[in-house]
């Protein structure tokens, strides 16, 4: 069998969403499950952070919101940060999910599709991504609260730099558009709750951090990544492994091909940059990543192995993103379909 392993410890994933929780203070905890899970599985996740004791979801849009209704089962409460677009009121409706409002034209929609309805409110406190801004909400803040809002969010823009700037500025502007109101604020995910006190309101809603990424910087890892070695072979030097000749040998090497490859997440971009572990014995990649397939330096090793380690104690997704210049989230989120995937109990 030459299918790679992504085991997925959902204890080490739950460790880390108690950690976050405790992080953050009297505020409460929520879950950000967007993507999927980060690309983790969020028919997996999802289920073992509700048992570990999160109340409230964050989905990206309604339809990843519908899909984790029908995993979650009623309960638990689903906020969808894409808010409410054409279309979504019966999913909306179906789903009993909790749209967070970006504008006065999603606000209409809302009222007038389904009036009673739950929804939140985002607010832009200077990302400039999503959420109303200022002139907006003051037009609508009245009206808007009239109609009971269960949430008032806004997202932080450098939150995993705690010195930079803009993480007291856009403070300022959420507690300038927000104080006074009786409303649950929530302004941090992972790099804010890691902020301190000041910025954890009433909500928080981690995400990577859960996922073992950066900036949690204690994180347990959540992910191992094993690869087969397909076959071995001696090469000379002056010889040359993979696409476009990009290695040379410059002395006897054994080279490992391992069943993995861009196809898979494993980004052609890291380059020469990265390495595989067999134990505690360090394995650099040889030549060009290709689609299904690594060439490997296993020359150092007594014995060769039935698989490499990608990822593990050894290295994080966030090492994995250095090396191609990205970061821990788009690594999690890449990890392909092909992986025969193992759950660990939480
Ligand atoms: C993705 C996201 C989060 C979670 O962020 P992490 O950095 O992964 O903790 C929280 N809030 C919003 C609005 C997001 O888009």
């Amino acid at each position: 069998m030459a299918q790679a392993e992504l085991t997925i410890d959902l204890a080490a994933l739950c460790a880390n969403w108690r950690a976050l929780r405790d992080a953050s203070g009297r505020a409460e905890a929520g879950a950000v499950v967007k993507a999927n899970a980060y690309g983790l599985g969020a028919d997996r996740v999802a289920p073992a952070l509700a048992d570990a004791g999160a109340r409230r979801f964050f989905v990206a849009v309604a339809e990843e919101g519908a899909a984790l209704r029908r995993i979650l089962g009623p309960g638990p409460e689903i906020c969808v940060f894409s808010g409410h677009m054409d279309g979504d009121a019966d999913m909306i409706r179906a789903g009993n999910l909790v749209p967070m409002i970006n504008s006065i034209d999603q606000m209409l929609r809302h009222v007038e599709g389904l009036p009673g309805h739950p929804f939140g409110l985002q607010l832009d406190s200077g990302m400039n991504r999503l959420g109303m801004e200022d002139s907006e909400w003051r037009a609508l803040r009245d009206i808007a609260l009239a109609q009971n809002p269960v949430l008032v969010m806004s997202h932080l823009a450098c939150a995993d730099e705690p010195d930079h700037p803009m993480n007291r500025q856009q403070l300022h502007a959420f507690r300038a558009m927000t104080d006074g109101i009786d409303v649950p604020r929530s302004l941090s995910a992972t790099g804010g709750i890691l902020l301190g006190e000041d910025y954890h309101f009433d909500v928080t809603r981690p995400g990577v951090g859960m996922y073992g990424g950066l900036p949690f910087v204690e994180a347990r890892p959540v992910v191992q990544l094993t690869i087969p070695v397909i076959q071995t072979r001696e090469v000379q030097p002056g010889e040359t492994v993979g696409y476009g000749n990009s290695w040379t040998a410059d002395r006897p090497t054994r080279v490992a091909t391992i069943a993995g490859g861009y196809a898979d997440g494993i980004l052609r971009a890291m380059g020469p940059e990265a390495s595989l572990w067999a134990g505690e014995d360090k394995c650099k990649v040889l030549g060009r990543i290709s689609m299904d397939l690594i060439g490997v330096d296993v020359t150092g090793l007594k014995d060769i192995p039935d698989r490499l380690e990608l990822l593990g104690q050894h290295q994080s997704v966030d090492t994995l993103a250095d090396w191609a210049g990205s970061i821990g989230y788009e690594i999690l989120t890449s990890l392909g379909l092909r992986y025969h995937r193992t759950y660990l109990p939480a």
